[in-house]
């Protein structure tokens, strides 16, 4: 992989860097009523179906915003008002989704677990079988605060098995870690442009069992984030039914095309596995610490230990970092001092090493010499 600018590279999970390929595809004007731009958004919508094999099961429904907006769009239109969602909550991501149900006016109940320890699917069974009143549960696939993969295909089956429905917060797994809809019970899969397929941020989408989907018609309590009245419109007319994004599902639609190229998932994922391995080798040569078990560690995103030196603040840090090219990513962690470090983007193992090869340089600058924890780190029990 050659660098495709001069731009730093952003060692961030979304936005990320994207390939030269996508960044032209947002170099034209499209009319949002305009046929060729609305057999954009039809085969947008077919392949993200694709990538998780939901064909005559589940339908892609697009929405505007970020991220969030889409979660938000999913729990607001899926959970009935007098719903009840138990969510699965490991980091900042589960915490949101709680949330936003909360707000949205719905019984929200969490499950809470450290940030270092997945929720397992024989929790959720007892959970399920101590409260009748829960309809839905929520889960994180990878949860972004720290990198940490949680069991999707076990805690689905649990779920399935008492006759209750999933909604899946897929946006930084969607595309490089497998989900089959064949295989995997879910109502609802909700990504975005801008993680793994490589895209600019500025979309995202919900990929709805279309039985659930019809059976949700005025359960929103938001005009702009209904799912069921967005994809009844876009059934009916082809269109969006607000202003689309439109250089975004351009940009998007390229980036589908070169995930398609490369090899799909299965590839994505090696080149994330190869990026992950050699940030996580080279920063160990420097005395760096992952904070996660490497057994639960998704190849998206790692959370190392800060330095321990005394000399060390991330803000200095980062700065030097930048400086040399890359932009890396605070810490989300209230317990201990961290900072994130992305996998994921239009880039290759070379400049993973070289990401390290700057953080050393900047550590040396910044005469930051005592980089691995002082005692042992206590894993959060
Ligand atoms: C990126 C991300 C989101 C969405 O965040 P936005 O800032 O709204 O795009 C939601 N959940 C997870 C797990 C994410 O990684």
């Amino acid at each position: 992989m050659t660098l495709v600018s001069r731009d730093p590279i952003l060692l961030t999970p979304g936005p990320l860097t994207t390939s030269l390929a996508t960044k032209t595809a947002m170099l034209r004007d499209w009319g949002s009523w305009d046929a060729a731009f609305n057999a954009v958004t039809a085969g947008v919508r077919r392949k993200a179906l694709d990538v998780v094999h939901g064909e005559g099961t589940h339908v892609v429904v697009p929405m505007q915003g970020s991220g969030t907006f889409s979660v938000e769009a999913a729990v607001n239109t899926l959970v009935p008002r007098d719903g009840h969602v138990l969510v699965l909550v490991n980091g900042a991501y589960g915490l949101r989704m709680a949330k936003l149900a909360q707000m949205m006016g719905r019984k929200a109940t969490t499950f809470v677990t450290a940030e270092d320890a997945p929720t397992t699917p024989a929790d959720v069974d007892r959970l399920l079988a101590g409260d009748a009143s829960i309809t839905h549960v929520g889960l994180i696939h990878c949860e972004t605060s720290t990198g940490i993969l949680n069991p999707l295909k076990g805690i689905a089956d649990v779920v399935a098995r008492h006759g209750r429905r999933l909604i899946v917060d897929a946006m930084s797994s969607y595309g490089a870690l497998p989900i089959d809809a064949r295989e995997v019970a879910f109502d609802a899969v909700i990504a975005a442009s801008g993680k793994c397929i490589e895209g600019p941020p500025g979309m995202g989408f919900v990929i709805a069992r279309r039985s659930a989907l019809e059976a949700s018609a005025g359960n929103c309590s938001s005009l702009a984030l209904d799912l069921h009245d967005q994809w009844v419109y876009m059934e009916k007319t082809t269109q969006w039914r607000y202003t689309p994004p439109t250089h975004v599902v351009v940009a998007f639609d390229a980036a589908l095309d070169q995930f398609l190229d490369e090899g799909g998932q299965p590839a994505r994922h090696a080149r994330y596995a190869r990026n992950c391995r050699a940030l996580i080798d080279g920063m160990a040569a420097l005395g760096f610490r992952p904070f996660l078990d490497p057994a639960i560690q998704a190849p998206i995103i790692v959370t190392f230990h800060a330095p321990a030196d005394p000399k060390y603040e991330f803000k200095a840090f980062y700065a030097a970092v930048r400086e040399r090219g890359f932009i890396l990513y605070p810490g989300k962690l209230t317990q201990v001092e961290t900072f994130r470090v992305g996998c994921i983007g239009a880039i290759g193992p070379e400049e993973m090493q070289q990401a390290v090869h700057a953080i050393a340089d900047a550590l040396a600058d910044l005469g930051i010499a005592e980089i691995a924890p002082r005692a042992p780190v206590a894993r959060v029990a």
